[in-house]
């Protein structure tokens, strides 16, 4: 089979001749269909600090996707061949402290697919049964393969209510896209979306945003004080990773307002507690994974209903072959979903 991976622990990936994978125990072959591109996969193309601290290869890469059930490995239950499936990318242990009492998604010996073992830039992968999510029947795979992002946007937003919200989401990549459209679809009275990036922006716009800014031509405390009547608004979902984001953003949040950081700031980022946090009584959530099932449930029924619509998310789709203009998309920024065919 094709297979994409990280060959050896320098920049760069390759499209090789993989063996088809047998499933372990616990585990079921998926025939993928369509794989999506990830942050975390630019990260391991450009062999990041991060990548380069963590990853053993050779190892094929990618984690989100949608495909269906070819064969049951051994102790498993039986799925019927053919089964729509994704998968929850995080691999967690069902042992320690944080999988028994429900915060899997912070496992202590967390495994990521297409990070820490073989991933679905392929054409199959051997996936572990507990893993596995079936697909609505209404929702095709070209949106399927963003469910595992896609809860990572349900988590950051829905940290706590949003309803009649005014929201402030510095950064426009996919995360923060999909926050503003679930924002729109759960409620909120007033979403602003900022980002450096006029591209990103006019996607923003498309997704439900009210108000998109560029902070580098319009710095944000004018338009965002002018759209919330002075207060300064109820939410912050910093998805950026951007220290001057960041900074620039907690001064907006009203006091007794709520913070969801999901953005991965390089090194530290200084923050007058006292004046900024402390004596505004804001409340500061840190966000990483999604909660497993609880947002695959949330997001599923809010895309099969038709309530949240993020189609126009996905700009590109090339078949596997040509990962490399996907990579390259994902570096100019000019793309909001890139998509890989992986069976033709
Ligand atoms: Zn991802
Ligand atoms: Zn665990």
């Amino acid at each position: 089979m094709l297979a994409v991976m990280k060959e050896a622990p320098e920049p760069g990936l390759a499209l090789k001749e993989a063996p088809e994978p047998e499933p372990g125990f616990g585990e079921v072959l998926v025939k993928i269909n369509y794989a999506s591109v990830c942050g975390t996969d630019s990260l391991i193309y450009n062999w990041s600090p991060w990548a380069a601290g963590r990853m053993k290869p050779p190892v094929i890469v990618g984690h989100e996707f949608a495909g269906e059930i070819v064969e049951n490995g051994p102790g498993t239950s039986g799925m019927r061949p053919g089964t729509r499936v994704s998968a929850e990318s995080h691999l967690f242990c069902g042992r320690c402290l944080q999988c028994r009492t429900g915060k899997p998604e912070i496992c202590r010996q967390l495994k990521i697919l297409g990070v820490d073992r073989d991933g679905v830039f392929a054409q199959y992968a051997a996936i572990p049964e507990k893993n596995l999510w079936v697909n609505h029947s209404d929702i095709p795979d070209q949106i399927a393969t963003l469910q595992e992002p896609l809860g990572n946007a349900v988590d950051t937003l829905l940290a706590e209510d949003v309803t009649g919200k005014r929201i402030l989401i510095t950064g426009a990549g996919p995360i923060g896209l999909m926050c503003a459209a679930l924002a729109r679809a759960c409620g909120a009275a007033r979403v602003i979306v900022s980002d450096p990036n006029e591209y990103r922006l006019s996607l923003a716009e498309a997704m439900g945003a009210d108000i998109v800014l560029n902070p580098k031509v319009t710095p944000l405390r004018g338009p965002v004080l002018t759209a919330t009547a002075g207060d300064g608004v109820d939410v912050l979902l910093e998805v950026s990773g951007s220290k001057g984001a960041l900074l620039d953003s907690l001064p907006l949040v009203t006091p007794g307002g709520r913070v969801s950081l999901l953005g991965i700031f390089r090194g530290e980022a200084p923050i007058a507690l006292t004046e900024t946090v402390i004596f505004r009584k804001l409340r500061i959530y840190g966000i990483t994974g999604r909660g497993i099932f609880s947002t695959w449930q949330t997001l599923s029924r809010l895309l099969s209903s038709k309530r949240l619509d993020i189609s126009k998310l996905v700009t590109h789709e090339f078949p596997l072959e040509d990962f490399r203009k996907g990579f390259e998309l994902m570096e100019s920024g000019r793309c909001g979903k890139v998509l890989f065919r992986t069976n033709g």
